[in-house]
């Protein structure tokens, strides 16, 4: 899995929104066309380019976590956790839909919210959740990390983490939110650099990167997941149910006697009658073609009729 140099990577995956027709990192031209203040141009020009996302960073992350999953489960799973996250394959409601349609039907929304369909984007968008513990996890990780690397600056990072006013509008993910995506939009970048962080700034931005989706994955998927299995288990679906595409009896007649009557569902019944009436009436030409075979047509030339008008 490559991020800097894979073309291929930034068109096909979930994250193509991040990147122009062409599989380029720039700045998009909405976006580009806000800045205005000397701050926007620092954030979004002058250290990074008119790059718009460090993938770099990300790359980085994905090494450092990668050569760490020797180290034992725990690691392993974080490590299992960021490549999911960043390819879209955590199973949220979406994606567990595309698997089991008719288990995972509209009546599922989003655990936090209740009223929004629960894809990946939504969780990093929605306003429900609670940010501050996360936002604390990233200062408090960074300060550890300053110190230990005996950098004697006064990271504001309260103030790098605020959304630059040229993008306060575009529907992007906050600041924390991106972080805890896993990536880094280069304005954080910018602003570490322009607050003195010069030496070390891409240990500490992919430190900041680690630390937002490690807290990510502690307070909110982790919630997320077992209001999940909360739910599941009072509907009685079970592991095993999961695990099998749909299609299984058992799991239709528990559907139809457990949840409310969707369109789809009430769709879904008319089409399973229509097959039902096809198929009789299949059965019936067949029956009458053997008998018209054996006995001739003439008896049957009634029946043949109104046949003939349903062929
Ligand atoms: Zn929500």
């Amino acid at each position: 899995m490559g991020f800097v140099n894979n073309a291929e990577w930034s068109l096909n995956s979930h994250s193509r929104k991040w990147f122009d027709n062409d599989g380029h990192n720039t700045l998009p031209f909405s976006l580009a066309n806000n800045i205005r203040s000397l701050d926007d141009i620092n954030d979004f020009y002058v250290e990074n380019n008119s790059n718009f996302i460090r993938w770099d960073l990300t790359w980085n992350l994905c090494q450092t976590l990668r050569h760490q999953n020797r180290f034992g489960p725990e690691f392993s799973r974080f490590n299992s956790f960021n490549i999911k996250c960043l390819n879209n394959c955590l199973p949220t409601i979406d994606n567990l839909r595309k698997r089991h349609p008719d288990m995972y039907d509209s009546t599922w929304s989003c655990h936090f919210c209740g009223h929004h369909e629960e894809t990946l984007e939504h969780l990093f968008k929605c306003t429900s959740i609670d940010w501050s513990p996360i936002t604390n996890s990233v200062i408090n990780a960074t300060n550890n990390l300053t110190r230990r690397l005996n950098i004697n600056s006064n990271l504001d990072l309260n103030r790098i983490l605020t959304t630059p006013s040229a993008i306060q509008t575009a529907g992007l993910p906050s600041p924390i939110a991106s972080l805890a995506a896993g990536y880094m939009p280069s304005y954080i970048f910018a602003r570490l650099r322009n607050s003195g962080i010069l030496h070390h700034s891409t240990t500490i931005a992919t430190g900041m990167i680690k630390s937002a989706v490690q807290s990510f994955r502690q307070y909110v998927w982790k919630e997320r997941c077992l209001r999940q299995t909360n739910k599941e288990q009072q509907l009685g679906i079970t592991k095993s149910m999961k695990r099998t595409y749909t299609g299984n009896s058992r799991r239709s007649q528990y559907l139809q006697t457990n949840t409310t009557t969707t369109a789809y569902h009430a769709a879904k019944e008319k089409w399973k009658m229509a097959t039902e009436r096809g198929l009789t009436m299949m059965t019936q030409v067949i029956r009458l073609g053997s008998h018209g075979i054996d006995n001739g047509w003439a008896h049957y030339s009634n029946i043949s009729h109104s046949l003939a008008k349903f062929l």
